[in-house]
């Protein structure tokens, strides 16, 4: 995901590059890699690289109902400006406005967007990420993955995340 500009540096503001992604990338938010297809546009800024970025990725999660891991796939349309830290056309240092905090074209004139995708697909994770829409979860009782499986504990089939409330429920029943 490291994308040389110097070229593109010395152009005037408008021009374009395209390139591809097809890389691996780390999430540190969740301690696992993941892997984007797609095409990229950089276009020369007066102030810098906008990198526009249509990719799709893929990352192994782990389902909130059955535990099994399972391969997301979801699209990021990533849209940021990349400001170098030296301005080339009169060598002088590029100061940044506080509050701001701008991705930045490293002093090699690379960039790398392995934080911005790592940021854009924290995002796109939900919160409890469910390996199909019909994921039927652990049984409560005896934990078997009611997707492979049929256990005897005719129990209600409830989400794993309330079952201490529900069990709390039942024994105020009884
Ligand atoms: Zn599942
Ligand atoms: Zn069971």
């Amino acid at each position: 995901m490291h994308y040389n500009v110097a070229g593109l540096l010395k152009e005037s503001s408008g021009y374009k590059s395209m390139e591809t992604v097809d890389d691996i990338f780390f999430v540190e938010e969740m301690n696992r890699q993941a892997d984007a297809f797609g095409k990229l546009v950089l276009i020369r800024t007066d102030k810098g690289i906008w990198v526009s970025a249509d990719s799709v990725v893929l990352i192994e999660l782990d389902c909130g109902g059955c535990l099994n891991q399972f391969e997301f796939q979801f699209e990021i349309n990533l849209e940021e400006e990349f400001i170098p830290y030296i301005d080339m056309k009169n060598n002088s240092i590029i100061h940044i406005e506080p509050g701001e905090e701008p991705f930045r074209i490293d002093a090699d004139n690379i960039i790398n967007l392995e934080e911005a995708f790592s940021q854009y697909t924290f995002m796109k994770i939900p919160f409890s990420p469910r390996c199909t829409v019909q994921c039927r979860g652990l049984c409560v009782k005896c934990g078997m993955d009611l997707n492979t499986q049929k256990c005897d504990c005719n129990t209600k089939h409830i989400d794993p995340r309330w079952a201490s409330l529900v069990n709390l429920l039942d024994s105020k029943n009884d």
